[in-house]
């Protein structure tokens, strides 16, 4: 059993300590920075044997180095952006495993913030590392990808089991919140997760990991199949890339 713990970083990041003790394996998922990780080691005693990276964005890979240079550790990170992620080892694409000691992840490329972005699966431990590419109520902008792009990675992730939990890269909820409600306000568990997001915010406490059930159920970027969603936006149902795309366009100047 994977033991995740959370490592709050720059202005909203979160950057996911994640060990497992069978093997004693310790990964960081998308360090952003060195240090914070370094203190969360020495916190809990643990050696760092992995770093894991979804995609090559500064606030995801700019720890690498350095954190390669102190503990030696094999940097992990997608196939299709292996030139742009400081230190790579290992180059991962869609359907490859890794096992990381005794757990195992399965990795899909879900392009669309950028060309090359990969999610792990561990799927024993329903945990779900995702980067920039799902978040609580939100998705990553398009930097480098289309809509349709987007979409078909969202829907990997969005078939994935509903008790997965979704360990995304920011602490975007609250603001997410706001603007779905502004294409989904008719979603009466849109509206009760906005209300809970907003007390768990004033008691200063995370929204991540948030679950995929949830998300299905309350994220516009994941309902653009959603007839409602469509003609709350005022498009026809039967074209979700469409719907997708107008949602991401109101969001870009939200
Ligand atoms: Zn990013
Ligand atoms: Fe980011």
């Amino acid at each position: 059993m994977l033991e995740i713990h959370r490592i709050p970083v720059l202005n909203d990041n979160y950057v996911w300590l994640v060990h497992e003790p069978v093997a004693g394996r310790t990964a960081v998922v998308d360090p952003a920075v060195a240090e914070p990780v370094e203190a969360a080691l020495r916190r809990h005693g643990w050696t760092l044997t992995h770093i894991l990276n979804t995609h090559h964005h500064g606030d995801h890979t700019g720890g690498n180095l350095a954190l390669k240079a102190a503990h030696g550790c094999t940097i992990v990170g997608p196939a299709a952006d292996r030139d742009r992620i400081p230190g790579i080892d290992v180059a991962l694409a869609d359907g490859d495993r890794y096992a990381l000691g005794a757990a195992e992840a399965e990795v899909f490329d879900v392009p669309g913030h950028t060309r090359g972005h990969i999610a792990f699966w561990f799927a024993a431990d329903r945990a779900l590392f995702c980067g920039d590419t799902l978040f609580a109520l939100g998705c990553g902008r398009l930097f480098e990808g289309t809509p349709a792009q987007m979409w078909r990675s969202l829907g990997k992730l969005k078939a994935l089991p509903g008790d997965a939990r979704v360990f995304c890269a920011h602490e975007y909820t609250q603001s997410n919140a706001r603007f779905a409600l502004t294409v989904d306000g008719g979603n009466p568990a849109l509206v009760r997760r906005a209300r809970e997001i907003d007390a768990a915010r004033a008691r200063g406490e995370a929204t991540v990991p948030s679950t995929i059930a949830l998300e299905r159920e309350t994220n516009p970027f994941l309902r653009a199949d959603d007839p409602a969603l469509a003609a709350a936006v005022g498009l026809p149902a039967n074209d979700p890339v469409a719907v997708f795309a107008e949602v991401r366009r109101r969001k870009d100047s939200f």
